[in-house]
């Protein structure tokens, strides 16, 4: 099977219907590890970050992490699960090399929390429910490097390097149950789940869920079934899918890759399969294990987590507003478009909006800024928004600095240009740069006759009733006060002086 023989996605779509699940592991950001001491912290030397019970060595004893604890049933309760009044961890057994336990401390017939959902919006505005199986506790695996090889692959390297840092890092797997009914927007409902999840934890304050990090990772489940059939087809399932176009591309790919084979009288085989990057494609990993494979059972060294009702409720109080409620709310606030909406969003630049409008800038202006010009920069540095050497206040100064008059929109656009250069806050960067609209009366009549003068025809036309012809003085005064006038009252000062009607 070559990717040359992918039936079309239009072809696919009028033949079969996409079932979906979604499973996707977000590391928390807790201070320690799931069950040891151990520090979370990213980019410490190898191996630097273990102990004992986290290497697996004999006689060492786990405790469970509070902290963890309380961010999976607070994730529970934001994806409106019900949480287990007690719940087990259990051991999921197989040999793998960054695991030094031999198996893996997670839930299984016992999650904390199950039957939920999340309501995604899709761009059109449409909303879909993505209904949750469960969402459970477990930890990470270490980490591989495979040395030597020109892929990076386990093949063809000639040894391979553990970094058992990240083996213990509590992690939260949420699991949806099919997703059904989506049709040919299977794909896109699968990116909105993502991104929508991915905020509400952000939200929550449970990680920072930065899946280029790989904070966050989504595993693709997709099978085909004809239209119109009941029972499901064999499903694959992409693993570690880690952006959000990579997980609506790879969704793409696996529905005109299992149209191909299905079409062709072939077999879907029940495996794993690697996403790349660079075409969009998958390829076959292993072939999946079932369950009973991993011989789970109840994990003898961890109590039972049983939280109480209380606790649980008390928790509840605490949940933010969920985000694509903030979402709404904010977009009738700022008396903008869905489309709009949603192009902050794409950008990243709600929260940053949000904290310019806090500084003191009115939502219009705010917007304007970060949406225009400072996007435009962002852009241009192949950055975020959020990564720029400016800060919400400092936009909030700028905008109420136009608003006062002391700036016009290009001189803004310098100040702007000042401090993303380190040159201090907008007031320093005016200062420095000489950048204010020259509203001295004086100094502008001054410059209002000498564009008379020195340009005496066109003077006349105007005094003759061509109106229009205002604009070439305007153009010269602008020009000598190097752009720092406010060209409308240079305009009505032109007209003033040469005796005419605006
Ligand atoms: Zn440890």
């Amino acid at each position: 099977m070559t990717v040359t023989e992918l039936v079309s996605y239009e072809e696919a779509l009028a033949t079969y219907e996409p079932v979906m699940g979604l499973e996707v592991h977000v590391e928390l950001g807790t201070k320690t590890k799931m069950f040891c001491g151990c520090s979370t912290e990213l980019g410490a030397e190898p191996n630097s970050q273990t102990c004992p019970t986290c290497l697996g060595m004999p006689g060492s004893l786990p405790v469970v992490n509070a902290v963890g604890v309380e961010s999976a049933v607070k994730i529970g309760l934001a994806l409106h699960c019900e949480i287990a009044e007690w719940c087990r961890f259990a051991r999921k057994n197989y040999f793998y090399p960054d695991m030094p336990k031999n198996f893996q401390t997670s839930q299984y017939d016992e999650p904390i929390a199950f039957n939920g959902y999340l309501d995604v919006q899709l761009e059109d505005g449409e909303v879909f429910r993505v209904e949750i199986e469960r969402a459970h506790m477990e930890e990470d695996t270490g980490k591989s490097t495979h040395v030597g090889g020109a892929t990076g692959r386990i093949h063809g390297a000639s040894h391979s390097l553990l970094d058992y840092n990240r083996a213990g890092i509590p992690l939260i797997e949420i699991v949806t149950k099919p997703i059904t009914g989506a049709g040919e927007r299977a794909p896109e409902v699968a990116k909105a789940y993502v991104a929508e999840l991915r905020e509400l934890i952000k939200a929550l304050g449970v990680s920072e869920a930065r899946m280029e990090m790989g904070q966050m990772r989504c595993d693709v489940n997709l099978s085909l079934m004809p239209k119109g059939a009941e029972k499901f087809g064999t499903r694959s399932e992409t693993k570690n899918v880690n952006s959000l176009r990579s997980v609506e591309r790879a969704a793409r790919f696996e529905i005109q890759r299992h149209a191909a084979v299905l079409s062709s009288g072939g077999t879907i085989l029940q495996e794993t399969r690697h996403f790349h990057e660079e075409d969009g494609s998958t390829t076959s990993g292993r072939i999946k294990e079932e369950a009973e494979d991993y011989r789970y059972f109840p994990e003898p060294d961890l109590v039972p987590v049983a939280p109480s009702r209380e606790w649980v409720e008390e928790l509840r109080a605490t949940l933010p507003e969920l985000p694509r409620v903030r979402r709404n709310r904010l977009r009738e606030e700022w008396g903008v478009s869905e489309h709009d909406m949603q192009s902050i969003l794409n950008a990243g630049a709600v929260d940053l909006i949000v904290a310019t409008i806090e500084a003191g800038a009115d939502a219009a202006s705010a917007r304007k800024w970060w949406m225009g010009e400072l996007a435009r920069r962002a852009n241009e540095a192949g950055t975020d928004l959020a990564a720029l050497e400016i800060t919400p206040g400092q936009v909030a100064r700028v905008c109420a600095l136009v608003a006062e008059g002391s700036l016009n929109d290009k001189l803004a656009r310098q100040v702007i240009e000042g401090v993303l250069a380190g040159e201090g806050d907008p007031d320093e960067v005016v200062d420095k740069r000489g950048l204010k609209v020259v509203s001295d009366e004086g100094a502008l009549g001054t410059a209002v006759d000498e564009a008379i003068a020195a340009n005496a025809a066109v003077a006349d036309k105007i005094r003759a009733g061509k109106v229009a012809a205002a604009g070439a003085l305007v153009g010269a005064v602008m020009k000598a006060t190097r752009g720092q006038a406010d060209a409308a009252r240079v305009r009505e000062l032109i007209l003033e002086k040469l005796g005419v009607e605006g």
